[in-house]
C-alpha cells in the first residue's frame, strides 16, 4: 500500500480530513491505520487565525480528537510562527493578526506591541507619531480589518528598524461561499513588500519549506520517507520544497484537470479521490510531458505543414488538406 513507502505522513486538514464542513468518509480508520502501523501522523494547516484550543475543537467536532491529544501533531501557521520566534532572539514585534497569533508569539519570550490604531488618520499625521525604536520584527497574518494605518505602520518598521519581516503565508485569495475568490493574506504582504522595497526574510506557512522541515525534524525521519497529503497547489509545492513526497487527494479544492496541466515542483507524485488511496497500492502520477518534447512541437507543426503543401503541389496544386497534414505531421514526429 501507499503509505508503506513512507515513515511520516504529514495531513493538510481543510479539503483532506473535512470538507464543506463534512467529515471525509473514512477519515479516522485511515488515521488509525497508520497509527497502528507505527507512522508519524502530523497535520498542517495555513490557518493563521486559531490557537491550539480551538484547532483542537475542530478536530474533536470531526471525531479525530484523539489524534492531536499531543500538541506536538498539530501544526498551523500559528504554531509555525511561534517555532519561528523559538528559534531567534527577537524582542518586539509588531504583529497583525488574531489574538491566537499574538499569544503564540508572547509564547516564543517575544513582546508583542500594540499601537494605538489610528483608523483614518491623514499620511500627515501617521509621520508626526514615532514608531517603537525597539521593534525588530514585523508579523503579517490574515486580518479582515487592515488598512492603510497597518500598511504604514508595518512599513516603517522595516524601513526605519531594519525589522525581520515574518509572513505566515503568501495566499493570495482563498476560496469562499458560493465559489467566490476573496483576498487572503498575500494581498496585504504584497502591500508591505511594494511599499518597504523588501521581501518576507521567512514564510512560515505552505508552501515554503519551513514548517515541513520542522516537522520533519520533530519526528526524526527522513523527508525521503515523509508524505503530505493535500488538496491544492500549495501543498503539493510545500512538499517538494522540503524534499519530500505529495498526495494530492480531489476531495478538496483542486481536480483532476487541474493536477493534469500542473509541472515542475506543482507536479504532485500520487494523485487519489481521497486520504483512504494511503490504505491502497497507488500508482505514481504521470510526470508532465518535457519541455523537450514541447520545444519541437511547433517546429514539428510547421515542417508538417510545409511537406504538406509540398505533397499538394506534386498532385496538382490543390491546397493540402486535413489528412496530409496529419500524415506529415506523424512522419515528422515518428520516433
Ligand atoms: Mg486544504
Amino acid at each position: 500500500m501507499l503509505a508503506d513507502a513512507y515513515d511520516c505522513v504529514v495531513f493538510d486538514c481543510d479539503g483532506v480530513l473535512w470538507s464543506g464542513g463534512e467529515t471525509v468518509a473514512q477519515a479516522k480508520a485511515t488515521l488509525d491505520a497508520l497509527k497502528a502501523q507505527n507512522k508519524k501522523v502530523y497535520f498542517m494547516s495555513n490557518n493563521s487565525s486559531r490557537g491550539p484550543d480551538v484547532f483542537r475543537q475542530v478536530f474533536e467536532s470531526h471525531g479525530l480528537g484523539e489524534h492531536v491529544k499531543d500538541e506536538r501533531f498539530m501544526w498551523n501557521s500559528v504554531t509555525a510562527a511561534q517555532r519561528w520566534f523559538k528559534g531567534r532572539k527577537t524582542k518586539k514585534a509588531y504583529v497583525v493578526g488574531c489574538a491566537a497569533l499574538k499569544d503564540a508569539i508572547r509564547g516564543a519570550g517575544v513582546t508583542v506591541v500594540e499601537p494605538w490604531k489610528q483608523m483614518g488618520a491623514t499620511p500627515e499625521k501617521l509621520a508626526e507619531e514615532a514608531i517603537d525604536p525597539a521593534i525588530d520584527a514585523v508579523v503579517l497574518a490574515f486580518d479582515k480589518d487592515y488598512g492603510y494605518f497597518e500598511i504604514c505602520y508595518a512599513t516603517r518598521c522595516l524601513l526605519e528598524n531594519n525589522a525581520e519581516l515574518v509572513a505566515t503565508n503568501r495566499d493570495f485569495q482563498f476560496p469562499a461561499q458560493k465559489n467566490r475568490k476573496l483576498p487572503g493574506n498575500g494581498a496585504f504582504v504584497a502591500a508591505v513588500c511594494a511599499a518597504s522595497r523588501r521581501e518576507p526574510d521567512v514564510v512560515v506557512g505552505k508552501p515554503s519549506r519551513f514548517a515541513l522541515d520542522a516537522i520533519v525534524a520533530d519526528a526524526g525521519v527522513s523527508a525521503r520517507r515523509t508524505l503530505m497529503v493535500g488538496d491544492m497547489w500549495s501543498d503539493v509545492e510545500f512538499a517538494h520544497n522540503a524534499g519530500c513526497d505529495a498526495l494530492l487527494v480531489l476531495s478538496g479544492v483542486a481536480s483532476l484537470d487541474d493536477a493534469r496541466r500542473w509541472s515542475g515542483i506543482t507536479r504532485p507524485d500520487f494523485v487519489a479521490p481521497d486520504l483512504t488511496a494511503l490504505l491502497r497500492p497507488v500508482e505514481r502520477f504521470p510526470p508532465a510531458p518535457s519541455s523537450s518534447s514541447r520545444r519541437w512541437l511547433l517546429p514539428s507543426i510547421v515542417a508538417a505543414a510545409a511537406v504538406a503543401f509540398l505533397v499538394s503541389r506534386r498532385r496538382g496544386g490543390a491546397p493540402p488538406d486535413r489528412s496530409d497534414l496529419d500524415d506529415a505531421t506523424r512522419w515528422l514526429t515518428a520516433k
